[in-house]
């Protein structure tokens, strides 16, 4: 049985290791001739738009998925509509809610999930209007292909938001309220075609420069846990969703406020790899293929951190006890998610002074709550 996956970068290549023990073969399509899943499956090469492949791949596969959600939805739609077209999961409306952050705080609205104070922007009027509802201090973002931190400006004064409608492009943007927040969470959670979910236990996640740096998991007091999945069990409801769906948020004062989504396996899921009995990835494809869904009970304390620019020397990680290393086979890049590394440990004290101590090698100055 063979998974078409539109994408093939770090987290097409875990799905891939997940999958062999179950059997499954995997074909892979990305422009990149050096994608990190091209070291462990074939990959069809072009863009991802193109009418031709993503007929081959739908031909060759059961099922079609994705491993990051800037993908063309009319292309995907086009072969859905097509005679050949195979299964694509999660669903289409999904994946385009997640591209477009306006249409993904509206749907947020619809089902009750609380999120900032925001505004769409589309001309220099609908950005001063916004800067008088909202005020200073916000953020204007790009409404499409952010990510990473990537296309957003801060805005502390409100000429801060006039540079930043010249530097984005002067394309579609959402104003939103800066949230002080006290920590970011996440929660990740599979749905079967047959209506059945895992939910994973809450992931803390720490940022530096708009990429994720830490992970730990599992996270915060029960409250934060129940809440977080009420909303991912809406949205996952919402969309009669089949595979993996994230939500992150902002947690201030005990509340959670709703950031953003990503309708495929998450970078902070990848502790469960080694922290779960079951992992998103392997879920993921359980999902996708129909079968049953797999337990998602931790196995301890997890902590992953993302090695950032390049790997660190390979010895002195695995020097360290129980930790996993991942190293992706990209090319060093300032900035670029190379790898990542994760250990599990019988308390979540024990968990932190470790992942502390490797964060103030790695990121010094980080700022871990
Ligand atoms: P995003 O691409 O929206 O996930 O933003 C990347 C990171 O920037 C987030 O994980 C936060 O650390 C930070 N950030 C984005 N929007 C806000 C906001 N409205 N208030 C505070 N921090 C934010």
């Amino acid at each position: 049985m063979t998974v078409g996956i539109v994408g093939a970068g770090q987290l097409g290549r875990m799905l891939a290791l997940a999958g062999y023990p179950l059997g499954l073969d995997f074909l892979f399509l990305d422009p990149a001739r050096d994608a990190p899943a091209g070291r462990v499956a074939p990959v069809l090469h072009g863009a991802f738009t193109d009418p031709k492949l993503l007929g081959r791949l739908a031909r060759a596969c059961e099922v079609l998925t994705f491993d990051w959600e800037n993908i063309s939805v009319e292309a995907l739609r086009a072969h859905a509509a097509s005679a050949h077209g195979a299964r694509i999961c999660p669903p289409i409306p999904a994946l385009a809610a997640a591209q477009d952050r306006v249409a993904e705080k509206r749907l947020f609205g619809r089902l009750g999930i609380p999120t900032t104070r925001w505004r769409a922007v589309g001309s220099r009027s609908q950005l001063e209007r916004a800067l008088r509802e909202i005020g200073v201090p916000g953020v204007l973002k790009t409404r499409r292909m952010g990510y990473d931190g990537k296309g957003q400006v801060r805005v502390r004064r409100p000429e801060d938001a006039h540079r930043g409608w010249e530097q984005l492009g002067q394309m579609p943007l959402l104003y939103e309220e800066w949230v002080p927040f006290d920590c970011e969470v996440s929660i990740i959670g599979a749905r079967s075609a047959r209506g059945e979910t895992a939910i994973y236990p809450l992931n803390g996640n720490v940022h530096s420069h708009g990429i994720l740096r830490l992970t730990r998991a599992p996270y915060g007091p029960p409250p934060w846990q129940r809440a977080a999945a009420r909303h991912l069990e809406r949205c996952l409801t919402h969309f009669r969703y089949v595979g993996v769906l994230t939500i992150e948020f902002f947690v201030r004062a005990g509340k959670l406020i709703a950031n953003e989504m990503a309708p495929r396996v998450h970078n902070s899921g990848h502790w469960t790899i080694e922290g779960c009995a079951t992992s998103q990835f392997e879920n993921h494809l359980r999902a996708i293929l129909g079968l049953p869904l797999g337990s998602t009970r931790p196995t301890g304390f997890s902590a992953m951190v993302n090695l950032i620019g390049e790997i660190p020397p390979r010895g002195e990680l695995l020097e360290r006890e129980g930790l996993h290393l991942h190293d992706y086979g990209k090319q060093p890049r300032p900035g670029r998610k190379v790898g990542h590394c994760t250990f599990v440990e019988p308390t979540a004290a024990r968990r932190d002074r470790r992942a502390r101590g490797l964060l103030a090698e790695l990121a010094p100055g980080l700022r871990i709550p």
